[in-house]
């Protein structure tokens, strides 16, 4: 089977990303939100992405035209995920939200469609269980921002075939992607280590070890690695860590996974990170500036 048309739903953060690089690499995006504003937003994102490959000479302005060419947007998936060969689901991390998106996708896509979902952490099993073709359901884990990295996590459920599984490997590495295979289990491979190590920096906080700068700059300088885990979870979104962070303590059952009790109050708070302007770090308004490390810095 060969793949040309390619739905994606949800135009955030992670589905305007995807869209992009599908387009990029030459398939039929339609691109899915429920809000046209996220739809709105996502083409000014891609725009402005597309701008920098041409002026860094990674892209001609005619490819750019044509990436642009190859997406349509819709505020249904009736109206397109009939034609499609796969499609990937990006929207809210929210397992009700997804379970309505994937039985709908059962009953209205043609037999042979794929149906992946970007999840962060729910069980593909869980997903493909509302669906009559769970063989066909697999995780399609981009990382963010989905342009530059270079990892899918493909998650394989309890009932994905293996013929899912290498279309998805071909689709991947079209996209010049390194697609990389993992058994469904809480948090995959990617967050079952980044999260405890997210969290564990969190505690360290808390726990009045180091302030933010000091636990960054260790892990930077001392770690070889490019951001601090502090900072990478402003980046996140705090809301999401603590999400993936329950999962795995629910998945596991083991106290190891609680998330930190700071980390529970600033989400509760509303300090989500770079997207509400300020978690461990302040940041402009709309951009992902850095300002100035805020309340625990000694
Ligand atoms: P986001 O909040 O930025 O975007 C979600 C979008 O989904 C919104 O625009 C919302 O309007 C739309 N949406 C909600 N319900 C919908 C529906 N029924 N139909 C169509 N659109 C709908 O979220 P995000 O950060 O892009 O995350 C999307 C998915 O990707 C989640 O499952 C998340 O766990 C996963 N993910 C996120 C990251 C990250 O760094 N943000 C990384 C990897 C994976």
């Amino acid at each position: 089977m060969s793949i040309k048309n390619i739905t994606v739903i949800g135009s955030g953060t992670m589905g305007n990303g995807i869209a992009h690089v599908c387009a990029q690499f030459g398939y039929n995006v339609s691109l899915v939100d429920i809000a046209q504003t996220a739809l709105d937003k996502a083409i000014v994102t891609i725009t402005k992405y597309l701008d920098r490959q041409v002026q860094k000479q990674t892209l001609t302005e005619e490819q750019k035209q044509q990436t642009l060419a190859n997406i349509k947007t819709f505020t249904s998936v009736k109206d397109c995920a009939p034609s499609s060969d796969l499609v990937i689901e990006a929207a809210s991390e929210n397992f009700s939200i997804k379970e309505k998106i994937f039985k709908e996708l059962d009953e209205i896509c043609a037999p042979h469609c794929i149906l992946a979902s970007n999840t962060s952490s729910i069980s593909i099993t869980k997903i493909g269980a509302v669906t009559k073709r769970p063989d066909k359901v697999i995780g399609m884990h981009f990382m963010n921002p989905v342009p530059v990295m270079k990892l899918v996590e493909v998650i394989r459920g309890y009932a994905t075939s293996t013929e899912t599984n290498s279309l998805v490997f071909d689709v991947s590495k079209n996209l010049q992607k390194i697609p990389v295979e993992v058994n469904d289990y809480p948090g995959f491979v990617a967050n079952r280590i980044l999260m405890p190590m997210i969290n564990e920096a969190i505690y360290t906080l808390f726990e009045n070890v180091a302030g933010v700068y000091e636990i960054d700059t260790v892990m930077k300088l001392g770690m070889a690695h490019p951001m601090g885990p502090l900072q990478l979870a402003d980046f996140i979104g705090l809301d999401v860590c603590l999400a993936i962070l329950r999962v795995l303590h629910d998945g596991f059952g083991n106290p190891k996974y609680a998330p930190c009790p700071l980390l529970v109050n600033m989400v509760t708070a509303g300090y989500l990170g770079a997207k509400s302007g300020e978690g461990f770090y302040k940041y402009e308004a709309g951009s992902k500036e850095l300002v100035v490390s805020k309340m625990f810095t000694k």
